[in-house]
């Protein structure tokens, strides 16, 4: 340790003055986890306010660290969307498991560099043992079982569209898009997330790359659609080199039949990814598992632990039975790096995938899946489920209609006991008034082209049946007051 007074002392602070810092943030951490569900779970949207609070860290003179802690504190708990809430129904942010907070932090701590195995062999190693896990949950053989970790669904499918098109066109890496002898094609259903859009973007594909395959009226993928797409483009002098699956569309909660996909793919020669950022989860589940049937013939796999496993934000899984293309793709010669690898037997995460300097991402599900073991975590889905069935049930019965079809915990629902109860404007005016009453929150979200729906969804590893009948009855009032009042605020 450098003497109080070294240059280092205004980041390192004082013993005293850490063991406060440490002290305010586990108590803080604890207050969180026992106060949260008695809070409002959205906050009043206040841009001043917090700018205010915000321009408070002014950074001429220096501030004490507990003053700075508790404007941070502040901030956190008046001005968010509290995801750890019992009663947020909200997007696939769940409430974040202990020993993932606890990793966290322990992980900013000692600050791994997982660039190259040789500085951070465990890291490394228990990542690598997570991928082969996981991949093996989704029914890869162990000896094909490869991949890595990414910060989320969205890198997982741009890794998968580049590993793609280095799959269709070998000379891909080295000559780019250039050297492809047509207009490049993948497919993903008019469902998928949009991430696939963008990822073909930062690809440098296009909008036109992306060819939107029909769904039926669960919401899934069409087989026979994308079939005829895939004659229509290759008469046109198209390239179609990818279909991408969803299983677990983000709206309804949809699973394109994997099976047909993963059929057409094989017999047209084409990539197959899934993306199972949320719904992927059910692999964990075995009375679940069936829903996912298929999904060990994709060439990549994308799962978000920081959706499906209630892991704080920012992990995902791209896994893969083509591990020899990532590096493929990602391996670039780099004269700093260390060559210790090379005589070791083993692998540099730098040339296998998108980032370059990481932080050890993979402790928090490491830990989590430890302490709860699998069948932990299926305990939990199993306990979702049945409260995605409870809310569904309870929605009908009060009056509301549910538009989309899934054994995953979604609703997604219009009102049926009023004429406008299927408009957008309607559904948005329920959805505000639920949101503005701190009681509980949900969101809307729009199915195909003209299917606008309120949607809930149990992605909180807290949420009871009480918090599922107290969103029902947020609702009601939201349903009566709109009655009274009409849609516009
Ligand atoms: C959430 C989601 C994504 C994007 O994942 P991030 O972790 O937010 O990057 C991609 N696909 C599906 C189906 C999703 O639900």
């Amino acid at each position: 340790m450098p003497r109080d007074g070294g240059p280092g002392r205004p980041l390192l602070l004082r013993k005293s003055s850490r063991t406060a810092v440490w002290r305010k943030t586990i108590r803080a951490i604890e207050s969180y986890l026992e106060r949260v569900p008695h809070q409002p779970v959205s906050p009043v949207l206040d841009p001043a306010r917090v700018r205010e609070l915000v321009a408070g860290f002014d950074f001429r003179t220096p501030m004490n660290a507990l003053e700075a802690l508790d404007r941070a504190l502040e901030g956190l708990w008046r001005h968010q969307t509290h995801t750890s809430h019992p009663r947020c129904f909200g997007l696939f942010v769940p409430a974040a498991t202990t020993l993932g907070i606890a990793a966290d932090a322990l992980v900013a701590a000692f600050n791994p560099q997982l660039a190259d195995w040789a500085y951070s062999p465990f890291a490394v190693e228990a990542e690598r043992h997570l991928v082969r896990t996981l991949g093996e949950a989704f029914g890869y053989p162990p000896e094909l079982a490869d991949g890595g970790l990414t910060s989320g669904g969205a890198e997982s499918n741009h890794t998968a569209i580049l590993t793609a098109l280095a799959h269709a066109f070998p000379d891909f890496p080295e000559r780019g898009l250039r050297s492809l002898p047509g207009q490049p094609v993948l497919y993903v259903s008019a469902e998928g997330h949009g991430s696939v859009a963008k990822a073909a973007r930062l690809c440098g594909l296009g909008d036109d790359a992306v060819q939107a395959v029909r769904v039926d009226h669960e919401w899934r993928a069409d087989p026979e659609d994308l079939v005829a797409r895939i004659v229509r483009d290759r008469r046109a002098g198209c390239v179609p080199f990818l279909v991408v699956a969803t299983a677990g569309t983000t709206g309804a909660g949809a699973v394109d039949p994997l099976e047909d996909l993963a059929a057409v793919a094989e017999r047209e020669g084409l990539w197959l990814h899934a993306d199972a950022a949320w719904g992927g989860a059910a692999a964990f589940v075995p009375e679940l598992r069936s829903l996912l049937c298929g999904i060990e013939h994709a060439d990549s796999i994308g799962f978000d632990a920081h959706k499906g496993l209630s892991v704080p934000m920012g992990v995902g899984f791209h896994l893969t039975r083509r591990g020899e293309l990532l590096e493929r793709v990602f391996g670039v010669a780099a004269s700093g790096m260390p060559r210790d690898a090379d005589s070791l037997d083993v692998e540099d995460p730098y040339r296998r995938s998108m980032l370059w300097s990481r932080r050890f991402a993979g402790l928090k599900v490491l830990l989590s899946l430890a302490v709860a073991g699998w069948d932990g975590c299926a305990a939990v889905l199993r306990h979702q489920v049945a409260l995605g069935e409870a809310l569904r049930h309870e929605l009908e019965h009060a009056g509301w209609g549910i538009v989309n079809s899934t054994p995953l915990p979604v609703a997604c629902f219009v009102d049926r006991q009023t004429s406008e109860g299927g408009t957008a404007e309607y559904l948005e005016a329920v959805a505000r008034h639920v949101v503005a009453s701190g009681k509980a929150w949900l969101s809307t979200t729009r199915l195909g082209s003209d299917t606008p729906a309120l949607r809930a969804c149990i992605s909180n590893y807290r949420t009871t049946s009480d918090d599922v009948l107290a969103l029902v009855a947020c609702l009601a009032e939201a349903r009566r007051e709109i009655g009274m009042n009409g849609a516009t605020p």
